[in-house]
């Protein structure tokens, strides 16, 4: 055992003996989250970045497999800013490279590119610079300029390029090449499906730096790549847990299923930064979505968020203990469906986060409402995107007034304008007894004042786009209609997809058979047919996916589209067709359209820049609403509505 602080004045143990656990807190810990926090703005790690970063700073060879947009990044950053000299960052990809070495100057921290499109006075300068800091002490390279951290290249600069790997070796010889990363590492094998020949040279790496650590990098690296990969790049075989050891590789992998990453993820930040010591709530749609969300919750944090389930089919015993340990803070978020709530006496629920939305306005009012019973400040967030529609929609068909109920709630959640007060007082007026003057504090006029508070009152006049989008309406429209007349079918996704011309829309066919295919619709199983967008729709709609999901909706909320059920033995499929309204802008030409015929269509949209969350101001509403913020990633983007 070896005593230290953690350089916060917090004392940590560092087993040495027969297991390291690089969730442990090391030596190096608490300067690491200060880098964090001052070069990234990143408050706390996700997923296995701690471990990773532990294991690279006690000079580990290490594999880590975490999902895209899961943060690989840091793993390899943080550790290569706090190391003495080099780190060599081996990427496939210029575009991710540039990408990268904006990022990182922008952060202040010195990071450089050698590749094949680098011009030649650029990479003697950058050698000079290297060469210069294996004879300096210090972190300046001797000659007054900021010592280079990242070094980024292509593969075939160590496959091909003499000169460069002699360099390496000049600076490892003195200790300044910190270590060896590999980025999307599966890329050494031959089983995996993106083999570049120039990775499998990579194998050279470790006869030429038999001491220096290597971090191989991926998002997908099944078990047979992984043997490979070892294989290739010479590494030891992976330990199990971490060991004494020091010689085997270490493995670290994150598995949370893509589709819910997002939202997990963003709840998971939230949760860290608002609330990391207060009791909540999330509500989930299905039972196996509490599972999956309270899973995914404590991997996402490192178990620093600990969760329990609670839905019908957990026993009475199950959930009494449930709520016991609930009570005492033991489990501090409860992922349950809407069966949790009647009987729920804790009054200082600090938040209630929706990962569904509900079915109706007055669901998701109640299950808000079990925040903030003492009467002290809650949160309440909705994450919400256009395709989360179809799950709903499924879910309620054939339920009475299902359909309107539903649709009253995606028109709240799409709403980024009017208070949210406002809007439940609106609706609860028309709906119910509950008489518009009970909401308090009417305005001189005798209408409601907004509340200042929620996401829509607290949004910054720059974060929203409202437009006229009847052309891209017109497009949607006249893609559905020749959809259904080859008896093709789409969902909300499938169909932003299509009108983008995306790849990947599948289609289920007039006969029920299913097809992948960039835009190609289906007019039996037997009959293939193109959609040519230039042709239907004048070309594709240039949005991004999140944006054409909202206007599919809004399209939907106007009927200009609707709701079609299909079942099948297992489920009822939800797809959209052309609604009643629809006639209306299909009957009229492009031309037309675009000189300001038939009536308009506008939709507000939420800008793509992810806003940083204000903090709450105090208020005297029991619930709290804080501005949006919108995440994105490659093909999966959604926007999450704080709402009360
Ligand atoms: P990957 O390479 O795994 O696909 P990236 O390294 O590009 O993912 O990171 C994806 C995004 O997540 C980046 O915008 C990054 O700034 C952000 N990010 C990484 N780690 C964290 C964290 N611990 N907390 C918040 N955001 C993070
Ligand atoms: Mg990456």
């Amino acid at each position: 055992h070896k005593d230290l602080t953690n350089g916060q004045g917090k004392e940590v143990v560092i087993r040495r003996g027969s297991q390291i656990n690089y969730m442990d807190e090391f030596e190096w810990s608490g300067p690491l989250k200060v880098t964090m926090k001052s070069v990234f703005g990143i408050d706390n790690f996700r997923l296995c970045q701690e471990g990773v970063c532990n294991a690279s700073m006690d000079g580990r060879d290490v594999v880590c497999v975490m999902p895209t947009g899961g943060g690989k990044s840091l793993t390899y950053q943080l550790p290569a800013i706090m190391s003495r000299g080099c780190t060599v960052v081996i990427s496939p990809l210029l575009s991710l490279i540039t990408d990268q070495i904006l990022h990182l100057r922008q952060a202040g921290v010195e990071a450089v590119m050698l590749t094949g499109a680098t011009p030649k006075e650029e990479s003697k300068a950058i050698f000079s610079r290297l060469f210069a800091s294996t004879r300096a002490i210090g972190s300046a390279d001797g000659r007054g300029d900021k010592e280079i951290k990242l070094c980024y290249v292509t593969p075939e600069k160590i496959a091909k390029s003499k000169t460069f790997t002699s360099m390496l070796e000049k600076l490892a010889t003195v200790g300044k090449l910190a270590r060896i990363v590999i980025d999307e590492a599966h890329c050494v094998s031959q089983l995996g499906h993106d083999f570049r020949p120039d990775y499998k040279k990579l194998s050279i790496l470790r006869q030429l730096f038999p001491h220096v650590p290597i971090l191989a990098l991926s998002a997908t690296c099944p078990p047979k790549v992984l043997q490979d990969l070892l294989l290739t790049l010479r590494l030891k075989a992976v330990v199990d847990g971490n060991t004494a050891d020091k010689t085997g590789t270490v493995y670290f992998t994150a598995p949370l299923y893509r589709k819910n990453l997002h939202y997990i993820q963003a709840m998971t930040d939230y949760i860290l930064e608002h609330h990391a010591y207060d009791s909540g709530i999330i509500y989930c749609l299905s039972k196996k979505d509490t599972e999956a969300v309270a899973q995914g919750i404590m991997d996402a944090s490192g178990n620093k968020v600990k969760a329990g389930v609670y839905h019908s089919d957990v026993t009475d015993a199950q959930k009494e203990r449930l709520h016991v340990k609930w009570r005492s803070g033991e489990v501090q978020v409860v992922c349950a469906t809407i069966a949790f709530g009647l009987g729920i006496d804790k009054s200082n629920v600090r938040f209630v986060l929706h990962h569904s939305m509900s079915k109706s306005l007055d669901g998701f009012y109640q299950e808000s409402g079990r925040a903030g019973r003492d009467g002290n400040d809650a949160d309440c967030v909705l994450y919400y995107r256009g395709q989360d529609a179809s799950r709903l929609s499924a879910l309620i068909c054939g339920e009475i007034e299902g359909q309107d109920k539903l649709h009253q709630m995606l028109q709240f959640a799409q709403n980024l304008i009017d208070c949210r007060k406002i809007q439940f007082a609106n609706y609860f007026s028309s709906s119910s007894s509950l008489a518009l003057s009970s909401w308090s504090d009417t305005t001189a006029a005798g209408t409601l004042s907004r509340c200042g508070h929620c996401d829509n009152c607290t949004r910054s006049p720059d974060s929203i786009t409202t437009r006229d989008v009847t052309l891209e309406s017109w497009q949607i429209l006249r893609v559905i209609e020749r959809v259904s007349r080859h008896g093709g079918r789409v969902t909300v996704g499938m169909l932003a997809d299509l009108v983008r011309g995306a790849g990947g829309g599948a289609f289920a066919g007039g006969t029920g058979g299913k097809r992948k295919g960039k835009a190609k619709a289906t007019a039996s199983s037997k009959e293939k047919v193109d959609l040519d967008l230039n042709d239907i729709a004048g070309g594709k709609i240039i949005m991004n996916k999140a944006d054409v999901e909202v206007l599919i909706i809004q399209l939907l909320l106007s009927h200009h589209l609707k709701e079609e059920f299909h079942s099948t033995a297992y489920s009822i499929n939800v797809y959209v067709t052309s609604g009643p309204q629809a006639l209306r802008l299909t009957r009229l030409s492009r031309q037309q359209i675009q000189n300001g015929e038939g009536s308009r269509v506008s939709c507000t949209f939420l800008n793509k820049v992810a806003t940083k969350r204000k903090a709450p101001s105090k208020s005297t509403s029991k619930t709290k609403h804080k501005p949006p913020a919108a995440v994105e990633s490659e093909d999966e983007e959604e926007i999450n509505i704080d709402v009360g």
